[in-house]
């Protein structure tokens, strides 16, 4: 065994092989893995081995894409079969809301370029002939299907084995029955792997892929890996005489069948048939570890769990009713809060990657494997990874928060993913002080990284939920109202959940500066809105950061970004001690205050002046508030009206809220949701953090020309931006004014058409713009689509919408409003 290697993989499933293989396909060969057993004695070897490419993350279905691909490759480079059988792949529909479901997914499909066809129910019968179209009191009718025609299944050990092959032909070392059962960091900073066997192994980089044992390998380094399994079986069926009378008529393997609707998949197996239900009630396991009697174990099949599942897959497929059960498998299977994997850098330790939490973990291996060892050999991923980074998720996914969330996620794997869903479990966790407050007044609570916020405010006599929908639903008049309130009168938000970061010390600011590309603030009571880049010169992070005294800056960013923007601060802080980094997020509220009427509000309170001489837009101070002291107050906000920002001592958080309420009472002050945030943001063309900013795009391509400062010195990022100034930038950020809607928005990842039918770019934003009163969409065409005036089409739910460019901020687009 060596002692020393480049990058150590702990782990032999699928998808630590990948890793392994991948990294040698990068041109690192120096690179090991260790198997606490045998390759594949995971969950890998029990799984079911289908591949479905259906996957509504943009991320996600980029990674399944490569990973089929690469299957249908890799046994002519290895020489190793994998049985990947083309089926394809049929989910059925049985409700307007799941064919919505599948018609938003299929933007996203042709916006990563997965083949796919609507199909009707008379061509589901003639694919998939031994199945009963439905349409009784029993069974209901399909009204369609979405058809995959290229995924299928594949034999999940015989892939490993291939990616065995090809990565240990290209010089990498596997060493089975080789547990890792401690890590220590050595003097230079790399890490020293003891092994149950007793040798060391040293290694540069450390990739953890274990599967079910994640949260035991990430104890080793102190991590909560946020992944825990939950039970999942499938039975496996004994020859059935209508399937073999079918395939021995010339009948070709039928499609993979997904019924989501009563939450099964059933696929031919030997001439039988493999079901897998979803089921409800299904529970997680080990959140303490894996027990040492597990091994290559499964749990006991229960078949209370499986009955009404197999019922509703008899009647749609009666042949079932005339096989035996050979057997059922029931087994662990990873899951995370959010069902997406854990890609990417751990926090808090340097050289440590996860590839971990993987529920379609035999789909997901191949483009997992892919892009992890692009980010360990480039220093990033060649896609945007936000959606599968393993530090979207926070500290506040304790055990018994991953027990609640994944078994949550497990059972709603095949519910309709509405876009305004908002699941119930482990909640509330965290809330802001004044939630009682808002609660009062009608909140509507939807949860983000752990923290509850008001998405909108029911008022009085009004149902306080949400049907949620793909359309415009029920809450859609109330966030009109409440959008209106901010643009004509005065309004509050509470973002108590923003990111908040201290920077202080004599190297503050130079540091910051060759983070972001924008200039940092150099006087006291300037804020300048920044980007930090990756090295293509994509954007990371955006911070708006506030000079608040010498040596002293205040960094606010995206609520959801808190660990993702702290672990980069953390680890890019300089070795000698000139900068001092503190994250305060828990430690100050913030009220979003704005409307025309604002400053009136405000000025009740404090002695401060608010005129546009004394406190321009584009500045903060800090300043009393009733009697909350040290608030700062930075005039910006995401809304685009006149307004504040008030920053403040989380103590002060109920004196403040009531103070503005009484002040405000008289100008009809009324508090404001995520909803109509999003609406009153669209207006202004304002992007925001994580889907219309994110590592794909340059800044130059988001049109954030103005926050970049090319003659600045030094920054991330920057060579990357002067090669595409060089070459020219070939997308751009643009609004678009959509026509003919009725009742469904664009609401983001929806592909953008020429006049003549070419797909020239994606949304990645949309909304009804209240104020404006029309339906917007912002995101990215090829430079030339770009100018104002030019005319579009953008798919909405399956059908083609007019839309035009419009010049951005169809809303005040003199920002007349916020310099008032
Ligand atoms: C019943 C069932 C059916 C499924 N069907 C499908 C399907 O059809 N399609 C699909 O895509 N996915 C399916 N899955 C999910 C799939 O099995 C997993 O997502 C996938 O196998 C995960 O692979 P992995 O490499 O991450 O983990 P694993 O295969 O579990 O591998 C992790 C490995 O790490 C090793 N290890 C752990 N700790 C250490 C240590 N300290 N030192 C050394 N080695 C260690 C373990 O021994 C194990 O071999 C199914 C799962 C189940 C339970």
């Amino acid at each position: 065994m060596k002692t020393h290697v480049r990058v150590l993989v702990i782990g032999g499933g699928a998808v630590g092989v990948s890793t392994l293989y991948h990294l040698t396909k990068k041109g690192w060969t120096d690179v090991a893995l260790i198997e606490r057993t045998e390759l594949t004695a995971g969950s890998t070897w029990h799984a079911a081995g289908l591949l479905p490419l259906f996957n509504m993350s943009y991320t996600v279905g980029q990674l399944h894409k490569y990973s089929v691909d690469l299957y249908k490759r890799l046994p002519a480079e290895t020489g190793q079969d994998v049985s990947f059988h083309v089926t394809g792949n049929l989910r059925l529909a049985t409700s307007r809301e799941r064919m919505d479901e599948y018609q938003k997914y299929c933007g996203t499909a042709n916006t990563i370029g997965v083949p796919f066809e609507i199909i009707t129910p008379k061509q589901v019968k003639e694919l998939w002939p031994l199945l009963e179209l439905g349409g009784s009191a029993e069974m209901a009718a399909i009204i369609g299907a979405l058809y995959h025609p290229q995924d299928g299944h594949i034999a999940p050990a015989d892939l490993t084995m291939a990616l065995r092959k090809g990565a240990r032909g290209a010089g990498a070392e596997i060493y089975e029955h080789t547990e890792a059962v401690s890590i220590e960091v050595t003097r230079s900073g790399e890490w020293r792997v003891r092994t149950a066997k007793g040798g060391d192994i040293t290694a540069e980089h450390l990739v953890f892929a274990t599967g079910n044992y994640a949260r035991q390998t990430g104890r080793l380094l102190g991590l909560n890996v946020p992944a825990i399994p939950v039970e999942h079986q499938y039975i496996v069926y004994d020859e059935s005489p209508e399937l073999k009378a079918y395939r021995q008529g010339g009948g070709r393997e039928l499609a993979v069948l997904r019924e989501p609707d009563t939450s099964y998949y059933l696929r031919e197996e030997r001439m039988g048939w493999i079901l897998g239900p979803y089921e409800k009630g299904a529970p997680a396991r080990f959140a303490d570890g894996v027990p040492d009697w597990f091994g290559r174990s499964l749990f006991p099949g229960d078949l209370d769990r499986l009955v009404p599942h197999v019922e509703a897959a008899t009647r749609r497929v009666p042949a079932l009713e005339h096989c035996g059960i050979k057997d059922i498998v029931n087994g662990p299977i990873s899951y995370t809060p959010d069902g997406s994997p854990l890609i990417g850098p751990a926090w808090g330790v340097r050289n440590v990657w996860l590839n971990e939490g993987h529920s379609f973990g035999i789909t997901a291996a191949g483009g997992a494997g892919w892009q992890l060892a692009e980010w360990i050999v480039e220093g990033e991923p060649g896609i945007d990874m936000l959606a599968v980074d393993p530090r979207r998720f926070g500290a506040y996914t304790g055990k018994r928060y991953l027990v609640k969330k994944n078994e949550e996620t497990y059972r709603n794997v095949y519910t309709v993913h509405f876009p305004d869903e908002e699941r119930p479990e482990a909640r509330p966790a965290k809330t802001s002080p004044v939630y009682e407050r808002l609660s009062a007044r009608g909140a509507v609570w939807g949860q983000r990284y752990g923290w509850e916020r008001a998405n909108w405010f029911a008022p009085h006599g009004v149902e306080r939920s949400d049907r949620w929908s793909f359309r415009r639903t029920n809450y859609f008049g109330h966030v009109g109202n409440e959008a209106r309130l901010m643009r004509e009168r005065v309004g509050m938000i509470d973002l108590t959940p923003f990111t908040k970061h201290e920077v202080t010390g004599p190297g503050a600011e130079s540091w910051l500066d060759s983070l972001v590309a924008n200039k940092v603030p150099t006087k006291v009571g300037r804020m300048a809105l920044s980007h930090a880049l990756t090295k293509r010169g994509g954007i990371r992070s955006e911070f708006t950061i506030t000079k608040i005294a010498e040596q002293h800056f205040y960094v606010v960013s995206a609520g959801a970004a808190e660990r993702y923007d702290s672990d980069y601060l953390y680890k890019s802080l300089p070795a000698d001690g000139s900068v001092g980094l503190r994250n305060i997020t828990n430690t100050r509220g913030c009220f979003v205050l704005a409307g025309p009427k604002s400053r009136e509000v405000l000025a009740q309170l404090t002695d401060t002046p608010l005129d546009n001489s004394a406190f321009p837009w584009l500045t903060a101070q800090v300043i009393e508030a009733g009697l909350a002291v040290d608030v700062y107050a930075l005039r910006v906000n995401f809304v685009g009206s006149l307004g504040w920002e008030l920053h403040f001592p989380i103590e002060y958080a109920h004196h403040l809220f009531d103070a503005l309420f009484d002040a405000g009472g008289a100008h009809g002050i009324g508090m404001v949701g995520m909803r109509a945030m999003e609406s009153l943001r669209l207006e202004k063309s304002y992007r925001m953090w994580g889907s219309d900013i994110t590592p794909d795009y340059t800044p130059f391509e988001a049109s954030l020309d103005r926050f970049v400062r090319m003659k600045k010195g030094p920054f991330m990022g920057r060579e990357a931006l002067e090669r595409q100034l060089a070459a020219g930038i070939p997308n751009r950020f643009i609004t678009l004014e959509v026509h003919e809607v009725r009742d469904a928005d664009p609401l983001g990842n929806e592909p953008l058409f020429d006049q003549a039918g070419r797909m020239i770019g994606r949304a990645t934003s949309g909304y009804y713009g209240h104020a404006v009163q029309k339906s917007l969409a912002i995101g990215y065409v090829r430079t030339d689509f770009a100018t104002p005036g030019t005319e579009l089409t953008i798919e909405v739910l399956g059908q083609r919408k007019p839309a035009t460019v419009v010049p951005e901020s169809p809303y005040d687009p003199e920002n007349l409003q916020l310099r008032t």
